[in-house]
């Protein structure tokens, strides 16, 4: 069978409304910002144009609303020529909205209102089912249903395409969906939170989380460690992969880049090392540049 897409992004759209802060508010506190702008943004979207801007052909599985928001998203993704004909306009419900707080230290916090997200349902991915069977990588996030994200990966593996699963945030999936990622992707944070949803003793130090990820069923697993680049293991290897040096004015994103380089990488044929590499070096770019979408490199960017 042709494989006519690298990668095929199953997650959401938002439109990012970012404010920069001196530092976060405190409970029940109130802080001026010092800035406020409007970008395209959701877990989805960023990954489907991370992977685009590296020269992945790539397709997005979505919702936004009919509106304006949901407008300048599908023009945001199409100038960045991701396939957007699954990609849907639902009239019964607003775009996805992300209220972010970037800190001076490039540390954010961030509120998501679902709108059009939370409808993208198990019907839409049979819909999508053409894209699924022409894609190398099914990349999911995790910011849409349960239900649509477990018709993910069984059209996935219908269609003998890897899944690459960005469990973020955490929910609790059915063991058969953990056992096909091939690799599980997860910050620090949400593997600590798996694993003990898992009732697995957290290992001592972060870079042991992979490893103890595993136990938990995934056949490989990515955990990012920030700055600290990335824990990686698959059958037959483990390693930590350092993170690419860079000096950091806004994390936002950096994830989803590093989520969709791998996804990109793997399908590509490298080993999932190999694969964070890549992906450090995207990330540590897309730390550089203020908000997310804006930040993510092109391939020659990455390739010296
Ligand atoms: P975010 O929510 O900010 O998008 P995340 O919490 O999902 O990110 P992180 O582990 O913080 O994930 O970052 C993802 C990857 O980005 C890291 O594995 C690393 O490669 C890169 N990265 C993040 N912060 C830095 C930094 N300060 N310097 C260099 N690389 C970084």
């Amino acid at each position: 069978m042709s494989r006519e897409l690298d990668v095929v992004v199953v997650g959401s759209l938002n439109v990012d409304l970012t404010a920069g802060v001196h530092r976060h508010p405190r409970q029940g506190e109130t802080v001026r910002a010092t800035a406020l702008t409007t970008g395209p943004g959701g877990k989805g979207a960023n990954q489907a144009v991370a992977a685009a801007r590296l020269g992945a052909r790539t397709a997005l599985i979505g919702r936004v609303g009919a509106d304006a928001h949901g407008q300048d998203l599908l023009a945001a993704l199409g100038a960045d020529g991701v396939e957007t004909a699954r990609t849907l306009r639902d009239e019964s419900a607003a775009t996805g909205t992300a209220l972010i707080n970037v800190a001076e230290t490039g540390e954010n916090s961030i509120v998501v209102a679902a709108g059009a997200n939370a409808h993208v349902s198990p019907d839409d991915l049979a819909a999508a089912r053409p894209l699924i069977d022409s894609a190398r990588v099914v990349s999911v996030v995790l910011e849409v249903p349960v239900d649509a994200v477990c018709a993910a990966a069984r059209a996935a593996r219908d269609a003998g395409a890897r899944l690459a699963l960005n469990l973020s945030p955490v929910v609790d999936l059915p063991a058969e969906v953990l056992a096909a990622a091939d690799p599980l992707i997860v910050n620090e944070h949400e593997a600590r939170e798996v694993l003990q949803r898992n009732g697995v003793q957290l290992p001592g130090e972060e870079v042991g989380y992979a490893e103890a990820l595993r136990q938990v069923g995934a056949r490989s697993v990515v955990v990012t460690l920030g700055p600290r680049g990335a824990a990686v293991t698959e059958p037959g290897h483990a390693e930590h992969v350092p993170g690419a040096p860079a000096d950091a004015v806004d994390t936002t994103g950096a994830g989803d880049a590093f989520a969709a380089t791998v996804a990109w990488r793997v399908g590509q044929g490298d080993a999932l090392a190999e694969a964070a590499r890549w992906a450090t070096r995207v990330a540590a770019r897309s730390v550089q540049q203020p908000g997310a979408q804006p930040s993510y490199p092109k391939l020659a960017d990455v390739v010296s």
